[in-house]
């Protein structure tokens, strides 16, 4: 079988391209190394979704992540992907701070958005009481919003395989071998063989470049550990708390999360193991000293977790997505700390490289309908909480995860979906199963025997 469209990556990049040429006439294979979906940089992040105020004027980043915010936005209201929009604020801390404001405001409208507003240091205690003494001035951002990453990436793949997208989990590609009508990837679940490979590969798209005879970027895996604290937090946070940038960084956020938490982070680290994602002691201790600074009384309540995800940077300064039309290839790289928000625009932008060598991508007229997915954000309506749902299934009343407070019924459902979960890693980015304070002590056993049994699947 020759696909027309073979898609290295089933992150969200790689993901959110496979679901918009499936829209087409074109046949697509998306292949993963991994065994799951979204198991890559696109579970471990901060979860924004950015207005891109922030980015470089004129970089193709900074236009992509503004069209991505409207894209994926929208999506989410669709397929029930959970967002809050609780928008950000800036903290100013010195006069030097301060002064960057104004700059940052003319930074946001060179980047299209025009909602920042400059407010004195009464209205930014008025809207975060909770923040430490000392804050002077504040730059609000009112669209910037939460999200859930795992959602997100899942409805994509999910929406692409609808589609009619052929997905392979666990086939790592190894070797690229060129021919004259198609090429064949080595992948360590059988040969794949395409028309048009498009390199989606995160982390592994410079290795993955290499074998097309390319040698024009290094990806430097960037480290970025997050504390995550109990949900009893969650109201002295009512939005994402920003640092002024510096030439040292975005610096560190506090944020709710998606899911009821409160998180504070992350670092910024260049490391050399592209496989580093556990947490350091220095990072921890890094974090505790910025996050008490910010809001010292979130350190009264425990931190239950932390993790850590790993930017795909590199050494340009922008995003590498350039098409090759002798080798019949894409690049998709260098998606370093904004892939989120900017997938679906990325996905966009390649079918636009794509019609530009003179593949047809017309969209299809007879496409199914967006994916439902199932709610994991706190803000929405959970399947517990439901009484008519729970009445006509009861197993949506029966809790597995008593910390999260999620039913067998879920559970259940994820894994009769059409990508059901490899492992419990899997699972938990499906339901939020195991992800509480008790980090599975409790259902640990018990979603392990369900994983493992005939009923659940
Ligand atoms: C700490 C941190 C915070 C962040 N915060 C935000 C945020 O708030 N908002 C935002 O928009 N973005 C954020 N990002 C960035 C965002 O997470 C990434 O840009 C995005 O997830 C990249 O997606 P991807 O699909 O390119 O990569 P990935 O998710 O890494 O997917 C690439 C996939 O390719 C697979 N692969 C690699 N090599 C091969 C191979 N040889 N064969 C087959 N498969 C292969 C991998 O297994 C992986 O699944 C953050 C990132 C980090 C690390």
């Amino acid at each position: 079988m020759i696909s027309d469209v073979v898609v290295i990556g089933a992150g969200i990049v790689g993901s959110a391209i496979a679901r918009a040429l499936a829209a087409t006439r074109l046949s697509v294979t998306l292949v993963e190394g991994r065994g799951d979906v979204g198991d890559g940089t696109s579970k471990a992040n901060t979860a924004l979704l950015h207005t891109g105020f922030d980015a470089t004027p004129g970089t193709l980043e900074s236009r992509l992540v503004a069209r991505g915010y409207h894209l994926l936005g929208d999506y989410a209201e669709q397929t029930g992907i959970p967002v809050e929009r609780t928008g950000a604020m800036l903290v100013a801390w010195t006069e030097e701070e301060s002064d960057v404001l104004p700059r940052l405001v003319a930074k946001a409208e060179g980047n299209g958005y025009l909602d920042c507003g400059i407010v004195q240091s009464d209205e930014v205690y008025r809207r975060v009481p909770d923040l430490g003494p000392g804050a002077l001035a504040g730059l609000t951002v009112p669209g910037e919003s939460i999200i859930c990453t795992w959602t997100t990436n899942l409805a994509l793949a999910t929406d692409a395989v609808a589609r009619g997208a052929r997905l392979l989990r666990g086939a790592r590609v190894t070797e690229v071998v060129a021919g004259p009508e198609y090429t064949t990837l080595r992948t360590t679940g059988g040969d794949v063989r395409g028309r048009w490979i498009i390199n989606a590969a995160g982390l592994g798209a410079d290795l993955l470049d290499a074998e097309f005879g390319y040698h024009r970027f290094t990806v430097v895996p960037r480290r970025g550990e997050l504390l995550v604290f109990d949900k009893l937090t969650r109201p002295l946070v009512p939005l994402i708390v920003l640092a002024v940038p510096s030439s040292r960084g975005k610096g560190v956020l506090v944020s709710p999360t998606i899911y009821g938490n409160v998180m504070v982070g992350p670092t910024s680290e260049n490391l050399q193991d592209r496989t580093a994602t556990g947490t350091s002691e220095q990072g921890f201790e890094f974090l505790v000293s910025k996050g008490r600074a910010l809001m010292p009384t979130l350190f009264d309540d425990e931190i239950t977790a932390s993790y850590a995800g790993l930017r795909a940077s590199t050494d340009h300064d922008d995003y590498l997505i350039d098409l090759d039309a002798e080798q019949r290839y894409v690049l998709v790289g260098g998606i370093r700390s904004t892939g989120l928000t900017s997938g679906m625009a990325i996905a966009e932008y390649v079918a636009g490289l794509l019609a530009d060598a003179g593949v047809d991508v017309t969209e299809r007229d007879d496409l199914p309908p967006p994916p439902r997915m199932p709610n994991i954000g706190e803000a929405g309506l959970r399947p517990y909480q439901d009484a008519e749902r729970v009445a006509a299934d009861p197993e949506y009343g029966r809790i597995v995860c008593f910390c999260e407070r999620v039913s067998a019924g879920e559970i259940r459902d994820a894994f009769q979906s059409p990508i059901p979960p490899a492992d419990l890693d899997g699972l938990r980015r499906r339901t939020r199963v195991m992800n509480g304070r008790c980090q599975g002590f409790y259902c640990g056993a018990h979603t392990q025997t369900l994983l493992q049994s005939g009923a659940a699947r």
